[in-house]
């Protein structure tokens, strides 16, 4: 192997917004056999926004957002900052809570008001002893195979409403999953959100295979198991939640528009964003590597 081809390999990258953070990285590239590919944020642009707000009976809309955007206010997580921005886009002055509590992988609780406002999904309503009904579910449904993300409030242990949103696929996914399935390399989707949602968002982005309702210390752990069956694997994300498996993946991938813990986590950035720069990253890899043997 000559160095010397390694460096023009990595400066040629660099131009493309392809970051490695050592000539090894460029060389391993090369063997990626399946590529995992985070939803929120790297197959989409991870910017979701407020698409529909549905109150139970007796209560507004109006009075549903701020109760849900005052539990979200103090939440970094996008989906929190959706209802929140959601709230003040229809000029609904939020609250302050008294308590909080970030429930990774689940959603948050919170105290204000005298109240306690759960915000999040259908396992955390069932941990807290929250009855839905089959209207409810039904709709829930409905909006998750429209590719919708769908968070549920309840107040005091009771149901009050639910509250969706969406997020758009990335113009580059579905050309760059094309590319990569044309190269003989299988691409896996992997997400905290529900089955019903990721497929739909898959489908779209032309990815076949998805792992659904992973939990944030989850993603390390699928990334092994396909490691032990012996596949060369490169993960791709952006989040906090991504980091321990970008650092467990052959190959770390995190996207540039994303977080310092993922960047930190990964082998290589991907300025851009995009996830034409994956395939890119592999061709890269590819032809340097022949020119070194
Ligand atoms: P992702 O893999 O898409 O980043 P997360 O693991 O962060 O997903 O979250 C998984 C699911 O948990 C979300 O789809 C959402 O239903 C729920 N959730 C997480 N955080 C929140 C929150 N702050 N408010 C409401 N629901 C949440
Ligand atoms: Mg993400």
């Amino acid at each position: 192997a000559t160095p010397t081809s390694i460096m023009a390999g990595s400066g040629r990258a660099a131009e493309y917004g392809i970051l490695f953070k050592g000539g090894e990285h460029l060389e391993a590239a090369q063997s990626v056999q399946t590529v995992v590919l985070d939803k929120t944020g790297t197959v989409t642009h991870g910017k979701p926004r407020l698409t529909d707000v549905e109150a139970s009976l007796g209560r507004s809309e109006g009075e549903l957002l701020y109760l849900a955007g005052t539990a979200e206010k103090s939440s970094e997580h996008p989906l929190a900052q959706a209802i929140a921005k959601g709230a003040v886009e229809r000029s609904i002055v939020l609250g302050r809570t008294s308590e909080f509590e970030n429930i990774p992988g689940y959603g948050v609780k919170a105290a204000f008001e005298g109240k306690r406002v759960v915000v999040g999904t259908r396992k955390l309503m069932a941990q807290e002893g929250v009855v839905l009904d089959t209207a409810v579910e039904d709709r829930m449904t409905d909006l998750e195979g429209q590719g919708k993300t769908v968070m549920l409030t309840a107040v005091d242990g009771v149901y009050a409403g639910l509250i969706a949103v969406a997020d758009t696929i990335k113009e580059s996914s579905r050309e760059a999953i094309t590319r990569l399935k044309q190269m003989g390399i299988h691409v896996i989707m992997i997400t905290g959100d529900n089955q019903r949602t990721a497929l739909a968002v898959a489908a779209e982005a032309g990815i076949d295979k998805v792992l659904a309702e992973v939990l944030p210390e989850g993603k390390a752990e699928e990334v092994s198991r396909l490691q032990a069956q012996g596949v060369k694997v490169a993960m791709a994300g952006d989040g906090i939640n991504d980091a321990p498996a970008l650092a467990t993946a052959d190959i770390g991938m995190a996207m540039g528009t994303g977080t310092d813990v993922a960047m930190e986590a990964a082998d290589i950035t991907l300025m851009r964003g995009s996830l034409n720069s994956i395939p890119d990253a592999i061709l890269m890899s590819r032809r340097t590597m022949r020119n070194i043997r």
